[in-house]
């Protein structure tokens, strides 16, 4: 029997995607620390609704299920939102 898991596929989503735009050409001017990113990962994964899933194979089809570009839209507009809030209060000083 397969080891059996507890993730939220959204955050695994969020993840990926908050890196890719974060070292992305776009965002260089903005805080890149893990504070900050730990910040937007919150920030992004409270706004959208969670996948929990409790098995691997419940787990790709979830993923490919939430894997549309429609999808991937709205969670790319919330990542970029928390982007800018994150950035306008870094949660430390420029110091730290
Ligand atoms: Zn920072």
């Amino acid at each position: 029997m397969p080891q059996p898991i507890l993730v939220n596929v959204t955050e695994e989503i969020v993840r990926g995607l908050v890196k890719f735009l974060l070292f992305g050409p776009e965002y260089q001017t903005f805080c890149h620390c893990e504070k900050c990113e730990m910040n937007i990962l919150a920030d992004v994964l409270n706004k959208l609704p969670s996948n929990y899933v409790s098995n691997e194979k419940t787990r790709s089809e979830v993923y490919k299920k939430l894997n549309t570009p429609i999808y991937i839209n709205i969670v790319n507009k919330e990542i970029i939102r928390s982007i800018y809030n994150v950035g306008k209060n870094p949660g430390h000083t420029s110091l730290e």
